[in-house]
């Protein structure tokens, strides 16, 4: 059997190692399901040496005897201080690949010598350098340095033969880097990198810690004062932070924090996603100008990118990918697991090397997007069907996200929550998949708001849960079988969506506090006609001369009543055009 070569990613924050077995990746999992590494190396009471998590645990407390972020100086000749003795950043390094070294050999029942190792694109000859001597001290040959940028798109691109252009966006923990990758027949050339070796998670935590900061101080409390206070705030922001990547809201709660005059001072506070993305903000202006600066250096415009992947696991927070879509106006993939995605690649680099075939890494993902409807603004008209996807296509399985909601009229007692699987953003034209209803809501003013949490399993069994977030009052179904195609079903569906449109006014939820429009019957019937016509003018050009001929008709004669504001005169025209379109589209 051909000698093992493992490949690793070296990170400022964080490090893995991953191996090529039976022609699979394996990432390699450091304590019982946790393949992550924290890139810290500690001295412990009794002088022994801490690498990984119980070194990050003590960082706070301990900084003169822990050390982070040692890839920061890689390719200096500065020293650190540990206990009594200063090392060199290769041999802090060097500690850090031991740990990784043992950890493979303990996985495969082997000893390994050889490996793949990752670094930044912007890495000097002399960082790159000194990575090769931090493997030797480790006892492992550097078969290869190869880009952090180039590993990730092999881990998405292995065994793909056709040529494309990447870009990589890779948000770490402390560290922002963006490159555009040119990629054929596995051979991967980076062709510009930009970045900010100070931006990432880390501040986006700041950002947090430093609002629970402020709210302690006015309650005449100041953590700043306690080295441990701080620690606890900010693990708990950080935690706060990753639960708002798949929630609206986080709450932060920390008891006898502090001691104030004698009186204990607990903290506890509610962070929203869109108070926390406003605080983030500048951070990703400045992470897109990059993306451009890079795509310059490149000499390219967006419209030459194939692809835009993401690594890093603060590329999990949800604005980052809704602004990069935005911007480039394409589909961001994040379908590789952004924390692995670089080890997974080194691993596929290594496993080249030592002769073995690489199948493409599979992992779990949903094909589909799925999400609900709600009242908001379409092309200039509150429309009570617009689509709110909520999990998006390609994301990993099992996934678990929720988003805000809020009642549209004064003590709206019931709302009705629809779930569709689909991409249009007429919720109208995806796929009904079930619906429920939540009924004795509390009697609040118009803005109470609703968390509606959609979890998929890697069976396909999705449960959808609705929840007045002021009271818990909760309602949810399970769907079986999402994950299937619809097609044979899909007919009745959309017969029963059709006539429900016409025939019933589902009670509606918002998507937006402010300003949100009271519905009248007056007022849906207006809405759901125009919404008719807009459909029936997208679709006319599929119809036949003699149905084409009669589809004008009816729109005229809705947008005549809709102008003269007679509403009894719509009810014939709508029947009849919604009959149209029914079969047009069956
Ligand atoms: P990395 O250096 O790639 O391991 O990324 C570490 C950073 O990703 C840290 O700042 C983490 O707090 C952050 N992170 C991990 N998971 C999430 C998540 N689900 N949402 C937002 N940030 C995350």
């Amino acid at each position: 059997m051909a000698e093992k070569i493992i490949g690793i990613d070296l990170g400022t924050t964080n490090s893995e190692v991953a191996v090529v077995e039976n022609g699979q990746v394996t990432v390699i999992d450091i304590t019982p399901g946790h393949p992550i590494l924290p890139s810290f190396v500690g001295l412990a009471d009794d002088g022994s040496i801490l690498v990984g998590e119980p070194a990050k645990n003590q960082y706070v407390l301990y900084p003169e005897r822990t050390i982070k972020s040692i890839k920061r100086q890689m390719g200096s000749t500065d020293r650190v201080q540990l206990g009594d003795a200063t090392y060199s950043p290769q041999e802090i390094s060097a500690i850090i690949l031991r740990q990784l070294k043992s950890i493979a050999e303990a996985h495969l029942g082997e000893p390994v010598y050889k490996a793949v190792i990752t670094v930044p694109a912007y890495f000097s000859d002399a960082q790159r350098q000194a990575t090769r001597e931090a493997g030797e001290i480790a006892g492992l040959e550097v078969m290869r340095i190869i880009n952090e940028p180039t590993a990730a798109a092999l881990s998405y691109e292995a065994n793909h033969q056709d040529h494309k252009k990447v870009l990589v966006y890779d948000l770490g923990g402390g560290t922002f880097d963006v490159s555009v990758v040119g990629i054929q027949d596995n051979v991967v050339e980076v062709l510009a990198s930009h970045g900010n070796n100070h931006l990432g998670g880390d501040d986006f935590d700041a950002r947090i810690v430093a609002h629970l900061v402020e709210h302690l101080k006015t309650q005449g409390a100041d953590p700043t004062t306690s080295r441990k206070a701080l620690a606890r705030i900010t693990r708990a922001a950080e935690i706060a932070k990753i639960a708002l990547s798949d929630q609206p809201y986080a709450r932060i709660e920390e008891e006898y924090l502090l001691d104030k005059a004698g009186t204990p001072v607990h903290l506890s506070l509610e962070l929203a996603r869109h108070d926390y993305e406003a605080m983030i903000h500048g951070y990703i202006d400045e992470t897109l100008e990059a993306v451009h600066i890079a795509l310059k250096g490149a000499n390219l415009t967006v419209s030459d990118i194939d692809e835009v992947l993401l690594v890093g696991g603060a590329t999990r927070t949800p604005i980052i990918t809704e602004r990069l879509e935005a911007d480039l106006s394409l589909t961001v993939r994040a379908e590789v697991n952004p924390d692995l995605c670089v080890a997974t690649g080194a691993a596929i680099q290594a496993g080249m090397l030592a002769g073995e075939s690489v199948r493409a890494v599979l992992v779990d993902i949903t094909p589909y997007t799925f999400g609900t409807s709600a009242l908001s603004d379409r092309n200039g008209f509150a429309y009570p069907y617009t689509y709110v996807p909520i999990i998006h296509k390609n994301t990993p399985i099992p996934v678990t996200k929720s988003e805000v909601f809020y009642t549209v009229i004064d003590h709206q007692a019931v709302v009705e929550v629809d779930v569709y699987q689909g991409e249009d953003a007429d919720a109208l034209n995806n796929i009904a998949l079930g619906q429920f209803i939540v009924e004795n809501l509390s009697k609040a003013p118009a803005g109470n708001p609703l968390v509606i949490q959609f979890s998929l399993d890697v069976n396909g069994i999705m449960n959808v849960t609705a929840r007045e977030k002021n009271t818990g009052l909760e309602k949810s179904i399970r769907i079986d079988n999402v994950l299937t195609s619809f097609a044979e079903g899909e007919l009745e569906t959309a017969r029963s969506r059709v006539n429900a449109l016409f025939t019933s006014e589902p009670p509606l939820l918002t998507k937006s506090t402010a300003g949100a429009p009271v519905p009248t019957t007056e007022h849906q019937l207006t809405v759901q006609a125009k919404a008719l016509v807009e459909k029936a003018e997208r679709l006319i050009d599929h119809a036949v001369a003699d149905d084409r001929e009669e589809m004008i008709n009816l729109i005229e004669a809705i947008n005549d009543a809709l102008i003269a504001g007679d509403l009894k005169a719509l009810a014939e025209p709508v029947a009849a055009l919604s009959d149209i379109l029914f079969y047009l589209e069956s």
